[in-house]
């Protein structure tokens, strides 16, 4: 390699994202010359700030075919997770204590049913296939008289893949279930629709489509069933008393902002990324002992998960955090010694779950950042694997 970028290509958007100028543009009044509370109805402040936020909520049901009313704004997937998963199990306590998730969540998923354990429920953590998908007939199998809530993701955060959500959805309304999802990795990105996909709690997030980071919503269906949930903040009663905490205009524009350039965008996008994936996995090719994790097209368009066979995972994201940001999954897990939990669930030996790197492509991703990053990549495997220099 003949010259050190002076920063390296960022391909970690599975991550977070770099906020887009034109979302950033659309925030900036709300800091300064719009400062109003949007809960201030008495003036001119408020009630411009009042508007903000009701359009950003509408824009954001509109992306999902929900009504607004529908829209409950967090601060991000983390807490829309926690306040859908303990939020539904302690409104339907009657009803029963048995939830069902995969292995494969996310840890906002996995951590709140932990705790639900703690407290006396009982959660089912279904396998996924070997492609990371789940097999819908052992989810029912997996229903019983007491099931609750079933909560399975969109879009996985470490391979991509893609959860047949309409099939769940329609196993769990035909059970009288009610379904979460965290579409943290989705929204904006692919095509979700809460009435055809027949779900009822829906997680999104703003830092992983171009939107800030500290902002997120939960829709909760209203009618057909209306789900019941208890607030877990208790204060000001903002967001009809299921929310309460004064509402962060910017990043609420913000996130619509996103959400709506997400939406409109989305279509070419998902043919620019999916173009970028394929060139990105075929560039790779130049190696032996690949593996893709993951169904291989049942998945979001920018993720691209590849296990490298006899290379040390810690040593090749050493070697190339210089030219090339990029994680082997997770990044809340990017501390902990312990491989990902999705690899192994996979059926990954703990040492090659470690030997992965996951490739996340964005809007501002170009070709001649894929091919240099598939360059360094090649070159170091090899190194790596004690090969000769090409
Ligand atoms: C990033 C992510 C989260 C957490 O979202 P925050 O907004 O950072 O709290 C939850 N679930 C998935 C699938 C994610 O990718």
């Amino acid at each position: 390699m003949s010259f050190l970028p002076k920063r390296p290509i960022y391909l970690d958007c599975q991550a977070t994202t770099p906020v887009d100028p034109r979302v950033v543009e659309a925030m900036l009044p709300y800091f300064t010359d719009c400062p109003g509370n949007p809960s201030s109805n008495n003036h001119l402040y408020g009630w411009e700030a009042k508007a903000a936020v009701d359009l950003a909520r509408e824009t954001i049901a509109l992306a999902i075919g929900a009504d607004p009313k529908e829209i409950v704004f967090t601060s991000g997937a983390t807490e829309a997770n926690n306040l859908a998963i303990k939020g539904v199990a302690e409104a339907y306590l009657s009803k029963g204590r048995h939830l069902i998730t995969m292995q494969t969540e996310h840890n906002a998923v996995l951590e709140p049913c932990k705790y639900l354990e703690k407290l006396g429920f009982e959660v089912t953590y279904l396998l996924p296939q070997p492609d990371g998908l789940l097999d819908v007939e052992r989810l029912e199998q997996a229903i019983r008289p007491d099931t609750i809530l079933v909560s399975v993701m969109a879009a996985n955060n470490e391979i991509g893949v893609l959860q047949p959500l309409a099939e769940i959805g329609q196993a769990c309304h035909q059970h009288n279930i009610l379904f979460h999802t965290d579409a943290a990795q989705a929204i904006g990105k692919i095509p979700l629709d809460v009435e055809s996909m027949q779900i009822d709690l829906l997680s999104i997030t703003g830092h992983k489509l171009y939107g800030p980071k500290g902002i997120g919503a939960l829709y909760i269906r209203n009618r057909n069933p209306h789900v019941q949930i208890a607030a877990q903040l208790q204060g000001g009663g903002q967001e009809r008393n299921i929310r309460s905490g004064t509402l962060p205009t910017p990043q609420i524009v913000g996130l619509g902002k996103a959400i709506e350039l997400g939406v409109a965008e989305q279509s070419t996008e998902m043919e620019r990324l999916t173009g970028l994936r394929t060139h990105l996995w075929q560039k790779l090719q130049g190696l032996d002992g690949l593996h893709l994790n993951g169904h291989p097209q049942l998945r979001i368009p920018g993720c691209l998960s590849v296990s490298f066979e006899g290379v040390d995972g810690a040593a090749l994201l050493l070697e190339l955090q210089p030219y090339v940001a990029l994680s082997s999954g997770s990044a809340c897990a990017s501390t902990k010694p312990t491989p990902s939990h999705v690899l192994t669930a996979l059926g990954h030996s703990p040492k090659l779950a470690r030997s992965t790197l996951r490739f996340g492509l964005g809007r501002f991703t170009s070709l001649d950042e894929v091919d240099q990053s598939a360059q360094y990549v090649i070159e170091i495997v090899k190194q790596l694997r004690g090969q000769a220099y090409p």
